[in-house]
């Protein structure tokens, strides 16, 4: 393999810059390119080592720095590898860089190392994958999946299914090629209970790239409300910003403010929608068509009431709306004289919190309640999920198959035709896996990374 080398750190002046350098010539290229204080000979130093030295372009010195020296297969990429810290200047970067590429190391692709990593066997393909969810992860949540995930947490899911379904084809094919010798008349119940098992696990499997993704990317809540019940004043005190206009003159947000936020470690992408009411005002009521719009993408509503004014018609319109979706009632201005019907709301919505918008305190109190309506509260975070549509395809794949299997081994087509469906499925999920996946597709997952992991 070429000796590859690239600068791993951000394009950014910081602290240290770091260039990694990994193939068979790691060592050679950074004795040309690092002279150790100490004299040491870069050659004979072992795995794990450090040493400090001069850096230099030939005869021009460039820096000084840190030499760390990896020896395979202990090092990321399975290789032997080098890394060299120098200053953290974006120029002093690209000099050593272009120093290591003069001394014969050529640049690295994106995703190089991490690719080198799975062809060396140090990781399987979705592990590899997940490397490049731990460098985008936002918040805490998706680090914890992100993290298990690059520990093989999928991995090992995928691995206990393909295992259950290659027992069924061996023991298909056995019955097909030598049925004299089998113990008992095949009967296929065991078989069928079995990959009705594997079906569940897919099927759960198939249904975590959309919890994955809410925990990823943030759910999406949208605040919905008639004028004046106080979303903004809600929005801005969960942004902790004055991003929202607030006032008392109904009908002020006319578009939709968005804003991310973290509550209680859940991200949500919230969208302060304008109220909903009858009104002959043409930009107000383009507001509140985008508003439907919202609402009908959110995951999850914060449906706003004021307590201190009876509901009204856009109150029961907008609770016509809502029907089938997951719905907070927030019930706000608690602090003020209570004027509407509460009991009508508390027979409508099964979650509801008081608040008042404007007290700090509240923020506590959504909290509990958003991340129990959210739903994704429960989920185990390290137990593997599918997380990118690559595998989401594969998944959905191999569960089909797995069906039609269990609906052909019920119906009492041959064997042969049930193993070759078993089969299909087992290919599906060896190529999750990236067991038995094409350089194509390999290629594909690495374009998402960038240079230097
Ligand atoms: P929106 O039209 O639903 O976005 O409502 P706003 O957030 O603009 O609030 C309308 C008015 O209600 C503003 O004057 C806010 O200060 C006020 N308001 C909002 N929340 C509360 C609350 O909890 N208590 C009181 N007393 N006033 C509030």
């Amino acid at each position: 393999m070429r000796t590859i080398a690239a600068i791993a750190t951000p394009p950014a002046e910081g602290g240290i810059a770091v260039i990694r350098i990994s193939g068979d010539n790691a060592s050679g290229i950074a004795e040309r390119v690092f002279t150790p204080v100490s004299g040491r000979n870069i050659k004979e130093m072992r795995g794990y080592t450090a040493c400090y030295g001069e850096i230099h372009d030939g005869a021009k010195r460039l820096d000084d720095g840190v030499l760390l020296i990896y020896r395979a297969p202990h090092s990321y990429t399975g290789e032997d590898s080098a890394e060299i810290s120098c200053h953290g200047g974006i120029y002093t970067a690209k000099r050593v860089l272009s120093a290591c590429f003069t001394a014969g190391a050529v640049p690295a692709q994106a995703g190089e190392f991490t690719k080198r990593a799975l062809l060396n066997g140090k990781m399987s393909l979705t592990q590899a994958e997940a490397v490049a969810d731990v460098i985008s992860a936002q918040n805490e949540q998706f680090l914890l999946c992100a993290g298990s995930q690059r520990e093989g947490a999928l991995y090992r899911r995928i691995r206990a299914v393909s295992d259950e379904l290659l027992s069924i084809v061996t023991l298909i094919q056995a019955w097909i090629d030598y049925p004299d010798e089998m113990e008992d008349e095949f009967d296929g119940s065991l078989e069928a209970e079995k990959l009705r098992h594997i079906a569940d696990e897919l099927g759960s499997l198939v249904a975590s790239h959309g919890e994955g993704q809410l925990i990823r990317d943030g759910i999406p809540c949208a605040i919905v409300g008639r004028p004046n019940v106080g979303k903004s004043t809600l929005m801005n005190l969960l942004s902790g910003t004055e991003k929202s206009i607030v006032t008392d003159i109904e009908g002020t947000t006319r578009d939709i403010v968005e804003e991310t936020v973290m509550l209680g470690g859940l991200m949500l992408r919230l969208a302060d929608c304008a109220g909903i009411r009858e009104t002959d005002d043409v930009v107000e009521s383009i507001g509140v068509e985008r508003m439907l719009k919202k609402l009908g993408e959110a995951s999850v509503v914060l449906a706003v009431f004021d307590s201190s004014r009876p509901l009204n018609r856009d109150d029961e319109r907008l609770i016509e709306r809502l029907d089938g979706k997951r719905t907070l009632c927030v019930i706000n201005k608690t602090d003020l004289e209570e004027k509407a019907d509460i009991a009508a709301l508390e027979d409508r919505f099964a979650d509801i919190v008081r608040i008042s918008a404007k007290d700090p305190a509240s923020v506590k109190l959504l909290e509990k309640a958003v991340s129990k309506i959210a739903g994704i509260g429960d989920l185990d975070l390290t137990a593997g999920f599918i997380a990118n549509e690559r595998q989401r395809i594969c998944a959905s794949e191999a569960l089909d198959h797995t069906r039609k299997a269990l609906e052909a081994l019920e119906s009492g087509v041959t064997l042969d035709a049930v193993g070759i469906m078993c089969e299909n499925a087992l290919d599906r999920l060896y190529e999750l896996s990236g067991e038995q996946v094409s350089d194509t597709v390999v290629d594909q997952v690495f374009r998402r990374f960038c240079v230097g992991k």
